[in-house]
């Protein structure tokens, strides 16, 4: 299932906005129309019954492309897809397509303009966004249950690494054992270079793993994801080592309380800017809300960072299917820094968190 009825939404939407083909060459956009995975692609989808949707891609992919995307038309040619693709649109009789401008630069546009005929340049390509990427933001039934075998993965591997947080180890190693835990588990790669920041480096909010050597007392905030079948996982937790501050334990409790509350406020029909609210007003409240720097939480799947965006004033609202993150933080310069971060699908009368590895004070 899947790909063919995500085609189908997708003309839909092409169709509302007046063009008669969509040119898609964002990688991501192209697995989630088709299922291609190469990394040379372009997918032309037709709003018309006239012609079947094409991919283009190069000889390397021929075996692979005709495998992955059934249903697609492959043409192979030995250029640039996208260029290949406007001559192949061109030809066709195709006269507006839509591209997403934003995943387009300017000399690919200039090459794209310069592969159909000049009477057809200016009206050729006409921008319409992100509209497929935005389509990607609610997820179908294929695709959470891929995102649930993600993040549970990635709750197994930070269930499993409590014995590499010791005081003298560096952040790299333990960086390390959490990606190899996670390749052997079958993941083809991690979402981000995973952040493990322990000590002062805990109030850097994006302390990527370093040679620094973890502390006998402090904070470690550890920050990552995997990638298995496509699919994205993020998730953050904060461990102290050794004896812990009174300070450091009430900053703990009260990020933990503001992740808390903004799960509780996600379901279908609150805007990003709610939850957002819900999370930085419990903050507000123990005087901490001016160390949250960042904004609550993003989508995630095919990539790491989607939409919707979860920040102040955001109007978009959640619907159910979305996958979005729950991070606040609190980050003291120079002295320590937390985050709790979750995984959760938006549903209509709530949020079921994916990642349900344990949120209370560890201390090792
Ligand atoms: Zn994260
Ligand atoms: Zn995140």
């Amino acid at each position: 299932m899947g790909e063919n009825a995500r085609r189908k939404q997708a003309v839909a939407a092409a169709r509302k906005l007046g063009v008669d083909a969509l040119l898609v060459t964002h990688l991501p956009d192209v697995r989630w129309l088709c299922g291609f995975t190469g990394s040379n692609a372009a997918v032309v989808v037709p709003v018309g019954s006239r012609f079947r949707p094409i991919l283009v891609t190069d000889g390397r992919y021929t075996a692979q492309a005709k495998a992955e995307a059934a249903g697609l038309k492959v043409v192979i040619a030995p250029k640039s897809a996208a260029i290949a693709a406007c001559e192949w649109m061109a030809q066709a009789g195709l006269k507006r397509c839509g591209f997403d401008e934003g995943n387009t630069t300017v000399a690919a546009l200039k090459q794209m303009q310069a592969a159909v005929p000049a009477k057809l340049r200016r009206s050729m390509f006409q921008p319409v966004g992100a509209l497929v990427s935005t389509l990607r933001w609610i997820k179908d039934a294929d695709e959470i249950g891929k995102m649930r075998d993600a993040a549970a993965l990635g709750c197994r591997l930070f269930d499993d690494i409590f014995e590499h947080i010791v005081p003298g180890a560096t952040e790299a190693e333990v960086a390390l054992a959490l990606e190899y835990k996670a390749k052997l588990a079958g993941a083809t790669e991690m979402s981000f270079p995973s952040i493990v920041a322990s000590g002062p480096r805990s109030s850097l909010p994006h302390g990527r793993a370093s040679s620094a050597k973890l502390p006998s007392r402090g904070f470690v905030t550890l920050d990552f994801g995997v990638v298995l079948d496509g699919y994205c996982s993020d998730m953050t937790r904060t461990v102290h080592l050794g004896k812990a501050t009174a300070e450091e334990q009430r900053v703990y409790e009260a990020v933990l309380e503001a992740q808390e509350t903004a799960v509780a406020a996600v379901r279908a029909g609150v805007t990003g800017g709610d939850v957002d609210e819900a999370a930085r007003s419990v903050l507000r409240r123990a005087k901490l809300d001016k160390w949250f720097t960042h904004s609550t939480g993003h989508g995630v799947g095919l990539e790491i960072h989607e939409g919707p965006r979860l920040a102040a004033k955001q109007t978009q609202k959640l619907e159910a299917g979305m996958v979005v993150t729950i991070e606040p933080g609190v980050y003291i310069p120079g002295r320590f820094g937390v985050r709790i971060e979750d995984m959760v699908l938006v549903t209509k009368t709530g949020a079921e968190i994916l990642t349900p590895s344990t949120k209370a004070w560890i201390q090792l």
